[in-house]
């Protein structure tokens, strides 16, 4: 196997304190949590008092100050695990850094602290019932009224977080006539009188995340929560366009070491699983069609460690974190398939980790923009005719 060279022995000592985070704040849990359909609002606590939330944020405003390959390290983890449930990515290098990086120094104050020890969780509400891919198509809009405050209405779906969610970014149109060019980022907060959060989804995989439908009937939002300030009024699609190669490649991270992972726990199954008076791993299709799997996931690590790379210096463009994002989902599905298979009826019993790793796989082809908008950002970036 090809070593990895993008962390330093901190990131590794890291990976194992969190490693044991995990075994005792999630691990005796995360069944449970599935059947509720919502992880303990108290993980969240816990991971912020260890200093598992926010780590990249600066210490002014509550976090570490660490570098973006400490959270790649959280997701890897979590995602080996399959605990699913947890939203702390999407919280920790999705939502905080947007505040961080569009926010008025009176909204970085107010939030990132208590996003940083969990006192608060954050989500991104932009999909609604009739806007996912067709992002310009939001209908929900911020309108501003005569004393400054914005007047929101709309609702949207499938939030991730969206049940906890104490502060949502709510992608809204305050210019509906202008497009693109009229949306606007605000910040909602928990207890607004109009803001609602609606059932939590029941899904195919991905059962203790508390994905979830939001509602804006009137709320008043006041001026200062717009994202940004007025600076950033109808700006909102430049910030959600800059954000996205790192949200995608956050997505390729946890498909590779899902992945891996799946793998993993195949070669340990074939191995001890007898069948003909052999084990299953004795069988020439088995081996060979690991080593395929193996091949392909070692492909896809080197070319996402060299995103990374890239994304460290600035550097990484969003047609090819859109080739991450497409390539390693894709592949994801198709690993994970193959692993069932190799367990046989096992494979599909929820009990096994490679029959919740498939269930929790299929999304990741169609959250942070579907695989097929992906190869209209490449085939955009190859200079083809499009939309
Ligand atoms: C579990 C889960 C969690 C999510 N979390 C969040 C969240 O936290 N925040 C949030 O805002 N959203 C979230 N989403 C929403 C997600 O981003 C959208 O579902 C996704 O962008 C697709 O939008 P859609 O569902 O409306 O599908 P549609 O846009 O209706 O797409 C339907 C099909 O048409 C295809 N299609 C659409 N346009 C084109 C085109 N131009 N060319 C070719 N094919 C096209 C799509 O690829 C897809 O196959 C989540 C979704 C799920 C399922």
């Amino acid at each position: 196997m090809i070593e990895r060279t993008l962390f330093g022995p901190d990131h590794e000592s890291f990976r194992d304190s969190f490693r044991r985070f995990m075994d005792k704040e999630i691990a005796p849990h995360h069944a449970a949590w599935e059947e509720q359909g919502y992880v303990d609002r108290a993980v969240w606590n816990q991971a912020g008092h260890n200093g598992f939330l926010c780590m990249t944020m600066p210490e002014d405003y509550g976090g570490a100050g660490a570098d973006k390959l400490y959270s790649v390290v959280q997701m890897e983890e979590l995602a080996r695990a399959g605990f699913s449930g947890i939203g702390f990515g999407l919280h920790s290098e999705i939502v905080a850094p947007y505040i961080l990086h569009y926010g008025t120094e009176p909204q970085k104050r107010a939030f990132l602290p208590r996003l940083a020890t969990g006192g608060l969780v954050g989500a991104i509400a932009m999909s609604e019932p009739g806007a996912g891919s067709d992002l310009q198509g939001v209908r929900t809009t911020a309108l501003a009224q005569p004393d400054g405050s914005y007047l929101l209405n709309g609702s949207k779906t499938f939030i991730t977080n969206g049940w906890h969610a104490d502060l949502v970014l709510v992608v809204a149109k305050t210019n509906p006539q202008a497009g693109a060019k009229g949306t606007s980022l605000l910040l909602v907060e928990r207890g607004m009188k109009g803001f609602e959060h609606g059932k939590r989804l029941k899904k195919v995989g991905l059962k203790a995340q508390d994905t979830a439908e939001l509602f804006f009937d009137n709320v008043r939002v006041p001026a200062g929560n717009l994202l940004g300030g007025a600076a950033w009024e109808n700006k909102g699609f430049v910030c959600l366009m800059e954000q996205l190669p790192w949200e995608r490649l956050q997505i390729a991270v946890s498909a590779v070491a899902s992945a891996q992972a799946a793998i993993d726990t195949t070669v340990q199954y074939v191995k001890d699983r007898q069948v003909f008076g052999q084990p299953v791993g004795a069988f020439q299709n088995t081996r060979y069609k690991l080593a395929e799997l193996q091949t392909q996931v070692q492909v896809a690590r080197v070319f996402v460690d060299k995103c990374l790379e890239l994304l460290i210096r600035g550097q990484l463009d969003t047609a090819t974190a859109s080739m991450a994002k497409y390539w390693t989902t894709d592949l994801q599905c198709t690993v994970i398939d193959e692993c069932v298979q190799l367990h046989g009826g096992y494979g599909y019993m929820w009990e096994y980790p490679v029959a919740r790793a498939w269930a929790d796989a299929r999304v990741q082809r169609i959250y942070g923009g579907t695989n097929e908008i992906m190869k209209e950002v490449i085939s955009r970036a190859m200079g083809l005719p499009g939309r």
